[in-house]
């Protein structure tokens, strides 16, 4: 079927680079709209509300892929741990060994990004560049049985100095090329960079993106309730 939604998803998929996933960030948008979205061929679908991905996941197709985005509290990883897919937005140790204790429960392990704080705005969460070198130097977290670190994700500041993103998304795409040969020679699955939202996602794909997290542009504007 021809739909807002659809005609949507078809128009950022063209702008898409070769190798770049598409995230559909459906937080706060009804089951309707993400099923359009599906019925379109959608299948990775990102939200930042626990409860609200868990109500979602009960109802919608099983093969949907759900990456969680948001911040997320540790008191709350067992309810996403059986069935997430990615979780976008690793921002400390603590949270590591809680999302590694889930994914032993259930028997699973957990892909994870850790998330960059590079914008210059302080509301945002995430790791300095040099606590993520120091994390992973530590080595903790690149030796838990269930959870993988397969990459970065960072948001950069929210302005219209397009140089000001770009530099930004560039210091991330340095970052994860050092880290890279330091701390995940062996390790193939570290090649995810999450980066870049509906107004930032053209910079940040030339910039490496691999995973880009498009919201309004494919659903509209959120209705916050
Ligand atoms: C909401 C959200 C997005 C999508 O934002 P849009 O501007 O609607 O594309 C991307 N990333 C994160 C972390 C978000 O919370």
């Amino acid at each position: 079927m021809h739909t807002y939604i659809s005609d949507n998803l078809m128009k950022v998929r063209a702008t898409l680079l070769p190798g770049v996933k598409l995230v559909a960030v459906s937080k706060y948008h009804p089951v309707e709209a993400l099923q359009e979205a599906y019925d379109a061929g959608q299948r990775i679908f990102g939200e930042s509300h626990v409860q609200e991905m868990v109500t979602k996941n009960e109802v919608l197709p099983k093969d949907i892929q759900w990456h969680f985005i948001g911040h997320l509290q540790t008191n709350k990883v067992k309810y996403i741990a059986p069935f997430v897919s990615l979780i976008h937005s690793v921002d400390s140790l603590k949270l590591l060994r809680e999302i590694e204790k889930q994914g032993s429960k259930v028997g699973r392990t957990i892909d994870v990004l850790l998330q960059l704080h590079v914008a210059q705005e302080e509301t945002k969460f995430g790791f300095a560049p040099e606590e993520v070198t120091s994390l992973l130097e530590e080595g903790e977290c690149l030796s838990m049985p269930h959870v993988r670190i397969v990459g970065l994700m960072a948001m950069a500041s929210n302005t219209d100095n397009e140089a000001q993103v770009e530099s930004e998304f560039a210091s991330v795409k340095r970052l994860f090329d050092s880290l890279k040969p330091r701390f995940f020679a062996d390790k193939a699955e570290f090649a995810e960079l999450s980066m870049g939202m509906s107004h930032d996602y053209p910079i940040a794909q030339r910039h490496g993106a691999t995973l880009v997290r498009v919201g309004s542009m494919i659903f509209g504007e959120r209705v916050y309730r």
